[in-house]
């Protein structure tokens, strides 16, 4: 898994909705990605604060 949500997030949900795995999760402070993750990168591109930081292997 090659994607994490940082601090940054504030919780908009936006990002749980687009996921194919349901990989994103509700964490203790903010939302958190999973081992289902397929690091497809479209939560990265739907977060409306660039909360998510990482590398996109399959998608595009
Ligand atoms: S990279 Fe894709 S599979 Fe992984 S958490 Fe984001 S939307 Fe879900
Ligand atoms: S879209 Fe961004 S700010 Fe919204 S819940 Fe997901 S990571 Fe957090």
């Amino acid at each position: 898994m090659a994607f994490v949500i940082t601090s940054e997030c504030v919780k908009c949900g936006v990002c749980i909705d687009v996921c194919p795995t349901s990989a994103i999760e509700e964490g203790d402070e903010y939302y958190v990605i999973n081992s289902a993750c397929i690091d497809c990168g479209r939560c990265m591109d739907v977060c409306p604060i660039d909360a998510i930081k990482g590398m996109k292997i399959n998608g595009q």
